[in-house]
């Protein structure tokens, strides 16, 4: 006899890890859990909405969607990310500034995810550690602005979950329907880079095949050939020794990342499981360096997540401040929950980043130190345009190299802006990418990325700086 598709029963049913509870169905434990106290809060960078019910009702339709995430993953993560925190892995974590519908693509989406996995190799060698893959992906919709109208007058764009890039009046008035695209389109990223992840897309040799081509392109190849050539014997080593068929070899895990900031979006897609709240929107959530302040609603709602958990720390934070958020954020000092994102610029890291890592160290809070060499460095070129310069970016993660070997603490990761494709965005690199080249291939929504080769470049130097 044909059942209900809600009588057959299926394997995860009865495992906790596959259980999620609807607000619908739960909301007092949802109250209990203050998943929604943020509500109440202060809150900066507000998306304009202009019709709070619509808000409402889009909101009820993401209360009962599947999530992009599972609690599983998000665990997952929490403890490999704990070994960063420990010493004993490395995490990267890269893409888009800004993700949009419209470059939502299958070659956009590949393209990313197979350069930071490039990085990863190379990471992964020169660290001789566990590299823990985090893309900036399937939600990075949304923006801050340090104002709200932009150079033309307009309202500034937000990002694809709140209006539209396009420069006109119209486009620019914040649209709740846009959190159903994001969604689904966030929903689809992460079917297509699961489904490619376990199909070869992380297959090392070929991974390392595609470095090696790299190598032979780039003009400032002959610097990085000694790395590319010792990854290439290890490689011959591992298949002499006849492990080929390693699964390890053929298959990695890709999280998923995006700052929590249209907080309606992600508290619609917070489901609880097993007595604890998840954001499953995305593996990892951060807070940025614009809306971290402690009394305030994003702070609040990604303290009561389970979820690992990033806040962003510029130049002007204190290490008091830090400290705060290490109390208030991770109040049981669970290491792997919290990263501390620094983005001091390439000038001010090496006077601003020690006081707030001995101050934080000193009273024994356990983080994941990662570094943001994009934030705190950018400028706008002779010819106008939002960019940013390949020395300066280097130098900073150099910097931070400097102070965590300087204080004997562990430089965990860095997190970068990049693409996968061969955009003129930022200065610099082995292409001596300049001002006037910058507008062959400008293509970046909000915020200039490294480009392939800057981004290949960047993780060989950087391996450097990890075998010290
Ligand atoms: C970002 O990561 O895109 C961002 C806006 O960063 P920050 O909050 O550090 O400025
Ligand atoms: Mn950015």
């Amino acid at each position: 006899m044909r059942r209900e598709w809600h009588q057959l029963s299926y394997p995860g049913v009865g495992n906790p890890a596959f259980q999620t509870s609807r607000p619908s169905d739960d909301s007092a434990e949802d109250a209990a859990l203050g998943l929604d106290r943020w509500r109440d809060l202060p809150r900066v960078q507000m998306p304009p909405w202009a019709d709070m019910a619509e808000v409402a009702s889009v909101c009820k339709v993401l209360d009962n969607v599947p999530s992009i995430v599972a609690p599983y993953e998000v665990d997952q993560l929490r403890a490999k990310l704990a070994e960063v925190c420990e010493g004993r892995a490395f995490l990267l974590q890269g893409g888009d500034c800004a993700e949009t519908f419209e470059a939502n693509t299958e070659s956009h989406l590949l393209a990313n995810a197979r350069t930071l996995l490039q990085m990863a190799v190379v990471l992964t060698y020169g660290a001789s550690m566990p590299v823990v893959k985090v893309a900036r992906v399937a939600g990075q919709y949304t923006k801050p602005r340090s104002a709200p109208t932009d150079s033309l007058g307009l309202p500034a764009y937000r990002g694809d979950l709140i209006n539209s890039l396009e420069p006109n009046e119209e486009a620019r008035v914040a649209d709740p329907q846009r959190m159903i695209r994001a969604y689904a389109n966030s929903a689809a990223a992460m079917n297509m880079l699961r489904a490619y992840l376990s199909g070869g897309l992380a297959d090392l040799n070929g991974l390392h095949d595609w470095n090696k081509d790299f190598v032979r392109a780039s003009p400032a190849g002959e610097r990085y050939e000694a790395i590319a050539r010792e990854i290439d014997r290890a490689l011959d080593f591992i298949r002499a020794c006849g492990m080929t068929d390693n699964e390890a070899l053929r298959t990695v895990s890709l999280y998923c990342s995006h700052e929590a900031l249209a907080l309606e979006y992600d508290r619609a897609l917070a489901r609880v499981s097993d007595g604890k709240a998840y954001g499953l929107s995305g593996h990892f959530l951060w807070v940025g360096e614009r809306t971290r302040q402690l009394d305030h609603a994003h702070i609040d709602f990604i303290s009561r997540i389970a979820n690992p958990i990033g806040v962003k720390l510029g130049p002007g934070t204190s290490p008091d401040t830090a400290i705060e958020l290490c109390e208030k954020l991770n109040p049981d000092n669970i290491p792997g929950r919290l990263t501390l994102i620094s983005r001091m610029g390439n000038g001010r890291v090496r006077d601003a980043l020690p006081p707030i890592v001995e101050k934080v160290t000193a009273t024994g809070a356990k983080v994941v130190w990662q570094c943001d060499p994009m934030h705190g460095n950018t400028h706008e070129s002779s010819n106008g345009y939002k960019t940013r310069h390949f020395d300066r970016i280097v130098d900073e993660v150099l910097g931070y190299f400097e102070v965590h070997r300087g204080l004997g603490t562990h430089p965990g990761g860095i997190h970068i802006e990049l693409t996968g494709e061969d955009v003129t965005e930022c200065l610099g690199g082995a292409q001596g990418i300049e001002d006037l080249d910058l507008p062959d291939r400008y293509e970046t929504a909000c915020d200039p990325r490294l480009n392939t080769q800057q981004s290949l470049e960047l993780a060989f130097l950087v391996a450097e700086m990890l075998r010290g």
